[in-house]
């Protein structure tokens, strides 16, 4: 049986459960925000989060799901509290426990944590059979594959939510099916905002700081997310994201940079014939997409203005200047763990970053070292690609020691 991604016989049952799992970050917001547009057809089944306590009572109060998830211990002894004061018999869970319980309830899960910690209770969604919306591209490009085969074996739906492989998605033939290569598509034309720093000069990058790299231009994301999109390190995890779900090679990928953010990717046929999918930078409308996939329902996106848009414009991108595209096109190419070791360096450096031990420009730099000396496995079993990812942590860590100190004292 193939990986349903698009089988049209799939509806959504009535009034179905959605669990939301890092239901308190940016894509968390936009779910439950359509799903608030649709009382009746669907209830949300469990929320979770890292330690945003306030945030996650906030929501348990107003949409009473039957379980909420802390990763962190205490952050859910506190929950527990205030949800027993406030008279809500909710189950509360704490730790990767709580989100694999989390991830095994409802119809429909969300996969909406940042990094390689979404991994496990994304895995549990899809051997549980169920519809997967993934926004958590780290998993894809850690071991799309092995998400693939699996989501095949149990008989769960991929469904894409990152705005881009969305509008992929939409823009594919009918009956595609995830991870199978399709001979009548010829490339697919990845678009890219080029980030807040598009026409920054290569000096003058060394001293943007973390909150100028999470001022994005056309979207309001995550602080890891706004820095992958800063440094171009996003659209090479969507290179390779996009290889896993859709079947082609990395050379079938062109970066296309499209400051308007208004085409959100397209498909080339082998006739020459592209598709493109248009819509305001909204995240709702890749989620409501998916969520009532095969049909449409209404997200709360307002229309695309395009007298005022005005023009589109498209550019290639400087890899010169963003190194961080050139070494995910490398990954990719590698193929193997390579992938999973250019996320787990990258998270590293993006965290030391956003700390302020690293430059913006020494995070390309941290990820060139560990990709250098991890060694790549061939395969991408889940074993393998875990121990690659805590090795790659190890040598980005010691690379950002080296550099730390220079950076505490000024001189970068
Ligand atoms: P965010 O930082 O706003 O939210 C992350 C969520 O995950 C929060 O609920 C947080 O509590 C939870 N979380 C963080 N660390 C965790 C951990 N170790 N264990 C369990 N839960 C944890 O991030 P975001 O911008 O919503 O992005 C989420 C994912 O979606 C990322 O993989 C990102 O690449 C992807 N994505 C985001 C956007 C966007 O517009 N924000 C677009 C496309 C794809
Ligand atoms: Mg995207």
């Amino acid at each position: 049986m193939s990986t349903r991604m698009s089988h049209v016989a799939d509806g959504v049952p009535a009034n179905a459960g959605v669990t939301i799992l890092g239901s308190t970050g940016s894509i968390g917001g936009c779910a439950l925000d359509v799903l608030a547009r649709h009382p009746g057809r669907f209830h949300v089944a469990a929320l979770t989060a890292n330690r945003q306590v306030e945030r996650l009572y906030e929501q348990c109060r107003r949409l009473r799901p039957r379980l909420a998830v802390m990763l962190d211990a205490r952050a859910a002894e506190q929950l527990e509290r205030l949800l027993r004061a406030a008279g809500l018999g909710i189950d509360v869970r704490a730790g990767a426990e709580g989100l694999e319980a989390a991830a095994a309830l409802g119809d429909t899960v969300v996969a909406a944590i940042v990094g390689a910690a979404g991994l496990k209770p994304t895995l549990t969604a899809v051997r549980a059979g169920k519809r997967v919306l993934l926004a958590n591209k780290e998993p894809l490009v850690m071991c799309g594959d092995l998400l693939i085969a699996e989501a095949r074996a149990a008989g769960a739906t991929l469904l894409p939510i990152d705005s881009e492989h969305n509008a992929i998605f939409q823009c594919m033939p009918h009956g595609f099916r995830a991870g199978e290569a399709d001979a009548s598509i010829r490339r697919i034309v990845l678009t890219c905002s080029g980030g807040p720093f598009r026409t920054l000069s290569s000096d003058a990058l060394t001293h943007v700081t973390p909150e100028q790299a999470c001022a994005h231009p056309n979207w309001v994301m995550g602080r890891k997310i706004s820095v992958d999109s800063a440094t171009l390190m996003n659209k090479g995890l969507e290179l390779i994201e996009a290889c896993r779900l859709f079947g082609v090679t990395p050379t079938q990928v062109e970066v296309v940079i499209h400051p308007q953010s208004v085409i959100h990717s397209m498909v080339e046929y082998n006739d020459g014939s592209v598709l493109a999918q248009l819509a305001n930078p909204d995240m709702r409308i890749p989620i409501a997409h998916a969520l009532a996939w095969p049909e449409r329902i209404e997200s709360g996106a307002a229309s695309i203005d395009l007298p005022r848009i005005g023009r589109l414009d498209f550019a290639a991108p400087d890899i010169e200047r963003f190194p961080c595209l050139r070494l995910a096109q490398q990954a990719a190419a590698v193929g193997g763990t390579a992938p999973a070791i250019l996320n787990a360096a990258n998270e590293e450096a993006v965290a030391a970053f956003l700390e302020r031990r690293i430059a913006f420009t020494d995070i390309a730099r941290v990820i060139e070292h560990a990709l250098t000396l991890t060694p790549v496995h061939p395969d991408n079993a889940l074993a393998a690609v875990l121990a690659d990812d805590a090795r790659a942590r190890e040598y980005a860590h010691a690379c950002i020691a080296d550099v730390a100190p220079r950076m505490a004292q000024g001189a970068l």
